[in-house]
């Protein structure tokens, strides 16, 4: 199937099976370790590279193919490496693309588990790491060094849903020999496709929105073939490898990203636009809102405003900032109280105390994480029931 002739809903439903002979129309789970070969010379050959073939799961395995080719087509890129976790996926793509002195660029609101590689464990191997504000394009362009390879983003961010243009960040990173990478995971290719902005890489946490349904855990690295080799060369040997079961998962997941992604922020904008007429919320972050610092990027780097929601409650009086967030989410009995997101059933979270608890209280103020922020990570239950669930009136 060519992946250009088809719209981007067909391809989530279409691209990347590798239907077998066996007649199945759905995509088929290779639950094995090894593959045989019909001869001596024909594993020689597998292994030498000189027939493409499958050879074993830690680094070829039919249905993680599947996967990748599929995700590969949402996003226009030439190949896709999957990995374990969204974290190996950014581990397998810094390790197969940096070296020890090498220096990245990040920014400042990207996943705290991001930040803590980063800074706490690759920095150990020699990697220097600088983290700038993920708005202000200066900032980037002030950070770059003669050894600068990575510059990495996360857009829109978590939890304030701040947003970067990734044309002018990709214009700074190539003037300088320095390649962009976009963690896609807030809004996958079916809102936002960020080589076509040109960024060089997408890093995805399959585990949100490509599952859809929180289940199970697993990554991707994607970009050109000249930079995924060394990335699928970390994983073949490093073996941070998607399982076939949670390849298939997914797979059953990109069928119905489309739909899923316009509910998730159809209930999103409805849910913010109501949360702003509400006396008791001080401030609502929502890129598909006029009032969102970032609007008018949104509008031309992303089809819709996403499912992430974040607002501030006001606290009552004797009320700390925490304890106004705490009650509310506590008031909560059909919103799931959990740090996951992605998932059709909506979460809440304190950012305050959960994600971002591990950084400093002044690192939380400069990023702009105050106390009273709640996040919801809208799911696809009906509008009214989230409104009423959330109790303000
Ligand atoms: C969850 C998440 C990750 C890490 O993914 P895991 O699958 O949990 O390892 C990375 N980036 C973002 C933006 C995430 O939300």
């Amino acid at each position: 199937m060519t992946k250009r002739n088809y719209h981007p809903e067909t391809l989530s439903v279409r691209a990347g099976s590798a239907l077998t002979e066996l007649g199945e129309n759905s995509e088929a789970l290779f639950l094995n370790s090894s593959f045989r070969f019909k001869s001596a010379a024909q594993a020689a050959a597998r292994f030498g590279g000189t027939e493409p073939g499958n050879i074993y799961s830690r680094f070829t395995n039919p249905t993680v193919r599947m996967f990748q080719d599929k995700l590969a087509a949402l996003e226009g890129a030439e190949h896709c490496v999957a990995t374990s976790s969204g974290m190996s996926a950014i581990l397998a793509c810094v390790m197969g693309l940096c070296n020890t002195g090498d220096h990245i660029v990040a920014s400042r609101s990207i996943f705290g588990t991001s930040v803590q590689l980063f800074t706490n464990i690759l920095k150990r191997w020699g990697l220097e790491v600088t983290l700038v504000s993920l708005t202000d394009p200066e900032q980037w362009q002030a950070a770059v060094r003669p050894n600068t390879k990575l510059f990495f983003v996360e857009t829109p961010s978590n939890p304030l849903t701040e947003i970067c243009d990734i044309a002018v960040l990709a214009d700074i990173a190539h003037k300088h020999g320095a390649h962009l990478v976009v963690d896609n995971c807030f809004c996958t290719p079916a809102i936002q496709r960020p080589l076509e902005w040109g960024a060089d890489i997408i890093i995805h946490s399959a585990t949100k929105y490509i599952d859809g349904q929180g289940r199970v855990l697993g990554g991707a690295v994607l970009g050109s073939k000249a930079l995924m080799e060394p990335v699928y060369g970390f994983l073949r040997t490093a073996g941070v490898t998607m399982s076939a079961f949670n390849a298939w998962v997914f797979l059953k997941g990109l069928e119905t990203l489309h739909v899923r992604m316009e509910a998730h922020a159809r209930n999103a904008l409805g849910l913010a636009q109501w949360l702003e007429t509400k006396p008791q919320v001080a401030r609502v972050f929502y890129p598909g809102l006029q009032s969102h610092p970032q609007h008018h990027i949104a509008l031309r780097q992303q089809a819709n405003g996403g499912g992430i929601v974040s607002f501030e409650v006001k606290p009552k009086a004797n009320q700390t900032e925490k304890e106004a967030a705490w009650a509310l989410i506590d008031s909560t009995k059909l919103i799931s109280i959990t740090a996951n997101l992605g998932d059709a059933k909506s979460t809440i979270t304190h950012p305050a105390t959960t994600t971002h608890s591990r950084i400093t209280p002044e690192a939380r103020a400069e990023a702009g994480i105050r106390d009273n922020l709640v996040r919801v990570a809208v799911g696809l239950e009906h509008l009214d029931d989230l409104k009423a669930d959330l109790q303000l009136g």
